[in-house]
């Protein structure tokens, strides 16, 4: 399965659209092209992104400290994270969320069928021929009862795929720094 550099978002024949260095699906090509008005085969990924970092809005005074892919932005001196909503978290163009560290309760992958994450690193050290359907990192807040989700892919993906590989992978970034910066405020 082929994704889209910039949302991982599934790329398909008539949905992919090539900048100087991979592709990217329509959501992503609408705001690198400024609305489809400047061509991206010259743009660079670095570019690509600043350009959908733009269009998502974030505002001056979120101070970007760290970024994991193009699911989360850290504002560590505001003590803020800004979950970037691709259409694989909202199914639609949406505006990043923004939500204190003081406010999360706690964060965890969430896998269909459930795993824990020691077992999950196991099978793909196995290349297990399973499938998982679901991929998610949960944030629970402690003033909502509906978790914050970040959604990595829908459909069934092979455990030992490299799609699946690369979202664990970011989805257990995601998780680490989570709990790294719940530990720097309750110091
Ligand atoms: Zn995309």
């Amino acid at each position: 399965m082929q994704t889209c550099d910039i949302c991982h978002g599934k790329l398909g024949f008539m949905n992919r659209f090539r900048y100087a260095e991979g592709c990217v699906c329509k959501q992503c090509y609408q705001k690198a092209s400024r609305q489809f008005t400047e061509t991206i085969t010259g743009k660079s990924y670095k570019e690509i992104q600043a350009l959908c970092d733009e269009a998502q809005k974030i505002p001056e005074s979120f101070e970007v400290t760290g970024r994991i892919g193009n699911y989360l932005l850290v504002d560590e001196r505001n003590r803020e994270i800004c979950v970037l909503n691709n259409r694989m978290t909202k199914h639609e163009a949406a505006a990043p969320d923004f939500y204190q560290i003081e406010e999360i309760k706690n964060c965890a992958i969430s896998c269909l069928p459930h795993m824990d994450i020691g077992e999950i690193e196991r099978k793909i050290l196995e290349r297990d021929e399973g499938i998982v359907k679901a991929l998610k990192v949960k944030i629970t807040l402690k003033n909502a009862n509906k978790p914050v989700e970040i959604s990595f892919f829908e459909g069934a993906v092979r455990i030992k795929s490299f799609a699946f590989r690369q979202s664990f992978g970011f989805a257990k970034r995601i998780m680490d720094e989570i709990n790294r910066l719940q530990e720097l405020c309750t110091e």
